[in-house]
């Protein structure tokens, strides 16, 4: 996703401390002495992201993978070198853009994905499950799985959650920046314009995450307020996740967790669950506060420029695609220093000691961020956050698990639940839990 359009928003006021999770029991980071080689343990990993906005470039720039990099973060080449093993590719559609057509945009960026793997069988898999994960990297393939951003695509149906679910998407973020019919949105929740619901999630909304639930689709609460997230953590039967979020307490963004955040996901899933993970964004502006507050000191300027720029383009009657607005946000992203790989690094190592080893893992928002720390220019970098991590005392057991075992295994828990409660013929639980 871009962030051009959206409004700067200073944390919102919390007032939702009502919800008081026990104290995290998790295990302490493993720092066991230096192994062999940070190249060994990359490559012995299954390596996992799970959010790049690359659907965008491939559906409206007709970008196709085999292609060099011009100006992105993810092709074959460079998921290659970077030992990339799965990546999501976010499905995000423009509220505003395609208001009125939320499902036909969801359906062609769906289609978009399918037509890449569909002409590269050699290189790339449509993958639905934690297996078939497995079995590309066997195969020396990329696996190419599919997250939705943003509740409204669904249109307030849950027959369309459940034909996306068909079609392979396996996670829901349930908000975008903007809030929908059911739940809210960090992005907005300040903005008394927009309407909010009551709980943070409506009765409806209850019942798109308990379907979710059911369907065996990873429940995504990047984006959502606070109240949103933590109505979901109380209403989902199984573990949530964060597909592309970082640590507030490092850079206070809303789109960031709290540490009280980061714990509630560990422990997500009720009990008998091995909890939720937290996939860390690298975007400059969610890991340094300092890149964050020259970026909003810009925001004046560059979006009068840009819009000005757009609407010249406009009148000119040049179609001003996703990569052409992609690459203005980058040129005004440049002219603020890079925040330097540590900064990533921190945001990793933080999550690890609040929420646990367990539950943290990589988020990258290749393709939908004008900015990332110094070093990381694409997904062949990967390998750069594997040598750091060991430099800081992370044993390979530990690098692996934050690469991908641990969403692995979150991925598995989320399908294990579905199987068990499409057996249950239980009424829906998922109305009447009320935040006290
Ligand atoms: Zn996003």
């Amino acid at each position: 996703m871009r962030f051009w359009p959206l409004p700067i928003i200073v944390a919102a006021s919390l007032p939702l401390t009502a919800l008081k999770l026990p104290q995290n029991d998790r295990k302490p980071v493993t720092h066991k002495s230096a192994p062999a080689s940070a190249a060994a343990v990359h490559r012995s990993a299954i390596v996992i992201d799970t959010h790049a906005d690359t659907t965008q470039r491939m559906l409206d720039d007709r970008y196709d993978l085999t292609e060099p990099l011009i100006g992105g973060y993810l092709n074959f080449a460079s998921a290659k070198a970077g030992h990339l093993g799965a990546e999501f590719f976010s499905i995000w559609v423009d509220p505003t853009l395609y208001q009125g057509h939320f499902a036909r945009r969801t359906l062609e960026l769906i289609d978009a994905v399918h037509e890449q793997a569909a002409k590269h069988p050699d290189q790339m898999t449509p993958t639905l499950s934690p297996e078939d994960i497995e079995r590309a990297h066997r195969e020396h393939k990329l696996a190419a799985l599919m997250g939705i951003e943003g509740g409204h695509s669904i249109e307030d149906s849950l027959g369309l959650l459940r034909d996306y679910y068909r079609l392979g998407v396996r996670y829901m973020t349930l908000t975008w920046s903007n809030s929908n019919d059911w739940a809210d949105s960090s992005g907005d929740i300040d903005d008394p314009n927009v309407k909010h619901t009551q709980d943070g999630l409506t009765d409806f909304g209850k019942d798109v995450v308990y379907e979710m639930n059911r369907l065996g689709m990873m429940v995504d609460i990047s984006h959502v307020s606070d109240k949103t997230f933590y109505r979901t953590v109380i209403t989902s039967r199984a573990p949530v996740f964060a597909s592309h979020s970082s640590a507030r307490a490092l850079t206070n963004s809303p789109r960031n967790m709290t540490d009280d955040m980061l714990r509630a996901v560990a422990r997500s899933g009720g009990p008998g669950s091995h909890g939720g993970v937290v996939m860390v964004n690298f975007y400059s502006g969610f890991i340094s506060d300092s890149w964050r507050n020259a970026w909003n000191a810009q925001a004046p300027e560059r979006q009068a420029a840009e819009k000005a720029q757009v609407a010249q383009w406009k009148a000119e009657g040049r179609d001003v695609t996703y990569g052409i607005l992609d690459a203005m946000d980058k040129q005004w992203a440049a002219k603020i220093p890079r925040p330097p790989l540590s900064v990533l690094i921190d945001h990793i190592d933080h999550i690890a000691k609040v929420a646990g080893i367990d539950h943290v893992g990589l988020g990258s928002d290749f393709d939908g961020i004008p900015a990332s720390p110094e070093g990381i220019d694409s997904a062949a970098d990967l390998p750069k956050i594997t040598a750091a991590l060991i430099m800081r005392g992370y044993s390979a057991e530990d690098c692996h698990k934050i690469l991908g075992e641990n969403f692995l295994r979150f991925f598995r828990e989320v399908q294990a639940t579905a199987a068990r409660l499409q057996t249950e013929s239980a009424e829906r639980p998922t109305i009447g839990a009320q935040l006290p």
